[in-house]
């Protein structure tokens, strides 16, 4: 503890903490609870005996622990692999604030909050510098004088520099491929979340051209969760951000391409060929297509809302929200597990988390074991039949009108940033009723078309997860009847490549 209390005062990083449960002088558990507190980025794990196992399980909710091993172990084994797996989380998210990209401008501006989500969706690392503070003033005295006039500047690491650039201008000065380097594909995947990345991966390595087509960034809802905990495999979770770094890296190794930011605006077809348009005005043509656009959160009416988003009011997040909010007051609205996640990577650096919810409890839409580290955490405040009904501001957000009971005119809470996660509406707007969905336009697909469409021209009925178009798949939380789950959506899209490949054969 003074080691910790020692490189906190002397403003030096921790990146792993491992203690033994057994140590002399304090308990390994409570040595990684009062470390996190001075360094909330380090990463933790507790070595035990098989005795402690429940005790390391429950650690996992309690403190976050990233990991337990049971003694004895071989520290070359089975601590270096550990460790080594650790470091490479923590540097990655160190590394987003290192040198690489630098921008300069507000933080809290709807143009800096559009930047930051498309850096760390992609993984890029990146400085932010204030633009009235020392090391943001250099820089820009040193950019060319055209570029200083509109804030953010983005200065790349070969020393260009970009006014407000948008996210087609960032990939590229980046070197990110916002093209496909074919005009004919096997397989062409609308959507990189993890139906679609988990389908690249399969199709590529089963030798299918294959190309991912994403209009922000690879990961898609996932690649903004702080940690998931119930997908097979990770026991201690692991964060949306490094699944996506993974699985980016594998689909890449079996040769799948992947390209954004572009958004796919338009779907047809003549003959065998599926036609898919491009937003900017270029078309991809492929033997079969996998629709995996997923869903994303639905907006707030409420007045002031949309006119500070990005500027305090934010739906979602992505890596590094929490840490800008160390001290802050942040409220998030929504109940289920993604707001329970937020909540709690919140909580580890802001001063107080404020949770709304509509329901009488959280137990309505949230899973238990989330709900017993929010009872925990001890800086989060949980208002129950609350609704957000207003946000005020000028040019961001200063405060909220929270109405409890939905009575009243509501109390009006200084805030400074405020999270939405409500409900999901389906990315379907694109295919203009092209393919049939639901009423809430989720794609129906495989049996639950009831048989044989009207004008479906083959002597089969359509395969599981084939859509109204023969050899057009849906996968993953669009799919009418899909259970929102990362674990689903990469089994679905692992499922629709053996479809495909029969699709496939069959035409040959
Ligand atoms: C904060 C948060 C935490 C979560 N935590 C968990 C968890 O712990 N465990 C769990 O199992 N599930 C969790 N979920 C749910 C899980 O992330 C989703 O079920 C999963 O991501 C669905 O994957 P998908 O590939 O179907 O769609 P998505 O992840 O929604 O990805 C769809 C992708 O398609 C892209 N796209 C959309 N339209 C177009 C278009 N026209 N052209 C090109 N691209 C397009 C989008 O930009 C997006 O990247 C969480 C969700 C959120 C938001």
């Amino acid at each position: 503890m003074e080691a910790l209390r020692e490189f906190k005062d002397r403003g030096e990083p921790v990146a792993v903490v491992i203690a033994d449960q057994h140590a002399p002088e304090m308990a390994g558990l409570d040595l990684l609870r009062e470390g996190r507190k001075l360094h909330p980025e380090a990463r933790t794990v507790l070595l035990c005996g098989h005795a402690d196992f429940k005790l390391a399980v429950d650690a996992i909710n309690a403190v976050a622990l990233d990991h337990f091993l049971v003694k004895p172990f071989d520290g070359e084994r089975d601590l270096l692999p550990i460790v080594s797996d650790l470091l490479d989380g923590w540097q990655g998210a160190r590394d987003r604030d290192a040198a690489g990209v630098r921008i300069v401008g507000e933080r809290d501006s709807s143009g800096g909050h559009m930047i930051r989500q498309f850096l760390a969706g992609n993984n890029i690392h990146y400085q932010w510098l204030e633009p009235d503070l020392d090391e943001g003033k250099t820089l820009l005295a040193e950019v060319a004088e055209p570029d200083r006039g509109q804030l953010p500047v983005v200065v790349f690491p070969d020393g260009v520099a970009v006014a407000q650039p948008s996210n087609v201008e960032l990939a590229s000065q980046l070197g990110i491929a916002t093209r496909p380097t074919l005009d004919h594909y096997d397989v062409v995947i609308v959507g990189g979340g993890p139906a679609g990345l988990a389908a690249a991966v399969y199709a590529s390595s089963e030798g299918l051209s294959t190309v991912i087509i994403e209009r922000e960034a690879p990961g898609g809802q996932a690649g903004q969760s702080p940690r998931i905990d119930n997908y097979l495999g990770f026991h201690a979770g692991l964060s949306g951000s490094e699944l996506t770094r993974r699985a980016i890296i594998q689909a890449r190794r079996f040769g799948a391409e992947i390209v954004r930011p572009r958004e796919v605006v338009g779907i047809d077809w003549r003959g065998d060929d599926r036609i898919l348009h491009l937003s900017d005005h270029t078309t991809v043509r492929a033997r079969s297509v996998l629709i995996s656009t997923g869903v994303s959160y639905r907006r707030l009416t409420a007045p002031g809302v949309s006119e500070l988003i990005g500027a305090g009011v934010y739906y979602g997040a992505s890596a590094g929200d929490a840490q800008d909010r160390r001290d802050q007051h942040v409220v998030i609205v929504g109940g289920a597990n993604s707001a329970g996640q937020w909540a709690l990577n919140f909580a580890r650096y802001a001063r107080q988390v404020t949770m709304l919810i509509r329901a009488d409890s959280l137990a309505k839409g949230m899973s238990q074991y989330l709900i017993d580290q929010i009872e925990s955490a001890g800086n989060i405040e949980v208002l129950t039949r609350a609704q957000l009904a207003a946000a005020h501001g000028s040019d961001r957000l200063e405060s909220l009108t929270l109405k409890r009971d939905g009575a009243g005119t509501g109390d009006r809470v200084p805030a400074e940033a405020v999270f939405i996660f409500i409900g999901a509406l389906p990315h379907t707007d694109w295919l203009q009723g092209k393919l049939i969905c639901d009423d809430g336009g989720f794609i129906v697909s495989g049996r639950d078309l009831g048989g044989r469409p009207a004008d479906w021209p083959l002597d089969r009925d359509p395969y599981l997860l084939e859509s109204c178009m023969p050899g057009v798949f849906v996968a993953g939380d669009v799919r009418h009847g899909s259970n929102q789950r990362v674990a689903s959506a990469v089994g679905e899209g692992s499922m629709a490549v053996r479809l495909i490949h029969q699709y496939l054969a069959e035409r040959e």
